[in-house]
């Protein structure tokens, strides 16, 4: 794509980067077919490709963004399967972070919408403030049809319903859970935020199994919530204070015992943690140590993949119908790791139709575009209850959330399928199997 930006605006490095990402653009359209809001929409301004061209427009001319370009990046789940449809090699995620940014910069977004932004991105990072609103999620259920009927407090109503009605009991993950037998290795493993409140049994499994396996895995003291429900928002600024103290934290550990990976469990934490070189490049004090972090961050699933794991202790022969998140397909490329280890396990592993499609999660999406993610969230998941499976897995606790809002089937992490098969107790959320 010919791009014409002046000399001036490629001084900006963020605005050269961005250029470079749409050179490559050829307007193929190959992205289109696989774009799950072009899909739903059939709009070509929903689509990888509309949206190039209205990021390109809007940041050619320098115009502050106007409501046609909001709406339509918003609507973009950051699902990436455009990256991986794409034949040039065109970086969408750079460019729609960029294009998120330059709007929460330059657009001055309705009252609610602002209200509720902040509200997400001042609640939902911090464990303790989630558990607290996630517990007072009952004052406000007698308000759901009302916040149903009025479009502005649809993401209230959306919050609401997402809410579980009990929460598990706090996790304080201990500073080191020690290797079993002879040490093969040590890492530190990612709390998150929302993930420790929803389900602490996903790093509980993941701490069993690997120290099982020799691993030692530590908490890093002061580690916080990676920043990627920020970062989508375009909230530039505590998108990288909060990787800038991941960034520390890991260091020291780093310094302190040696690491020899990260190990996230949720993998849209994963996608952002491995793209902190990239986000603090122009950062002289943080670029190198921030390059190595994302150099040693994996997903739970990759680094196990590497272990030479002895044969299960209990085959199910259970039927599991795989869900690759998003973030875990198209941000990370990691696609044959999960399925390899769940038969390895002993599960019979079902394929769901349309697996590249985003089940409508994404973040905070299904909050802030609830219709366009319960369209996906349906079909989702009636390709997943279509494979004849008996349980779903899969690697983010977003998905979990989304699908096992709609899904007869009980859905669990990948790890703690794992985790059983090695000698760890049966998920709870399949007792009644
Ligand atoms: S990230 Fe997903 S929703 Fe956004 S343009 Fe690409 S394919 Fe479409
Ligand atoms: S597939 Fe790639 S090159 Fe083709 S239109 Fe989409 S982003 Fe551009």
């Amino acid at each position: 794509m010919q791009t014409t930006f002046t000399a001036d605006q490629l001084a900006n490095p963020h605005v050269a980067e961005s250029e470079k990402i749409l050179r490559k653009c050829v307007h193929c359209g190959f992205c289109l077919a696989t774009c799950p809001t072009y899909v739903t929409l059939g709009n070509e301004l929903d689509s990888p490709r509309g949206r190039i061209y209205l990021i390109k427009d809007m940041l050619e001319n320098d115009r502050p963004a106007d409501r046609q370009v909001v709406t339509h990046i918003d609507r973009c789940l950051s699902c990436l399967a455009c990256m991986t449809t794409c034949p040039s090699g065109v970086h969408y995620m750079h460019l729609v972070d960029h294009a998120r940014v330059h709007i929460e910069k330059t657009y001055r977004r309705p009252l609610a919408d602002r209200a509720i932004r902040a509200l997400l991105a001042a609640v939902l990072p911090h464990p303790s403030r989630f558990r607290a609103a996630l517990k007072l999620a009952w004052l406000g259920r007698p308000f759901l049809p009302l916040f149903e009927r009025v479009k502005a407090l649809k993401p209230l109503a959306s919050m609401l319903k997402l809410a579980p009605s009990g929460l598990p009991a706090v996790e304080d993950p201990p500073r080191e859970a020690q290797a079993q037998g002879e040490r093969r290795g040590r890492v530190a493993l990612l709390a998150g935020c929302a993930q420790s409140v929803l389900d602490p049994g996903i790093n509980q499994a993941t701490r069993r199994l690997l120290t099982r396996f020799g691993i030692e895995v530590v908490a890093a003291p002061g580690e916080a919530c990676c920043g990627a429900l920020v970062h989508h928002m375009g909230k530039e600024n505590a998108a990288l204070a909060a990787a800038r103290n991941n960034v520390d934290a890991w260091t020291a550990e780093m310094e302190r015992g040696g690491l020899d990976a990260i190990l996230i469990t949720a993998s849209g934490c994963g996608t952002t943690i491995k793209d902190y070189g990239f986000m603090l490049r122009l950062d002289p004090a943080y670029a190198e140590k921030a390059a190595r972090v994302s150099a040693l961050a994996k997903d739970v699933t990759e680094y196990l993949a590497d272990l030479d794991l002895p044969a299960p202790s209990t085959a199910s022969g259970l039927a599991v119908a795989y869900h690759s998140a998003c973030s875990m397909q198209h941000g990370q490329k990691i696609t044959r790791q999960p399925r390899k280890l769940l038969e390895k396990a002993g599960f019979a592993v079902k394929e769901p139709r349309e697996g590249h499609l985003c089940c409508g999660s994404a973040g905070t999406y299904n909050i802030l575009q609830p219709e366009i993610a319960r369209r996906l969230r349906d079909r989702k998941v009636k390709n997943v209850e279509a494979t004849g499976a008996e349980i779903v897995a899969t690697g983010n606790i977003g998905c979990m959330t989304q699908i096992g809002s709609a899904s007869r089937l009980p859905v669990v992490h990948t790890v703690e399928l794992l985790d059983w098969a090695w000698g760890g107790p049966k998920p709870e959320a399949l007792t009644a199997l």
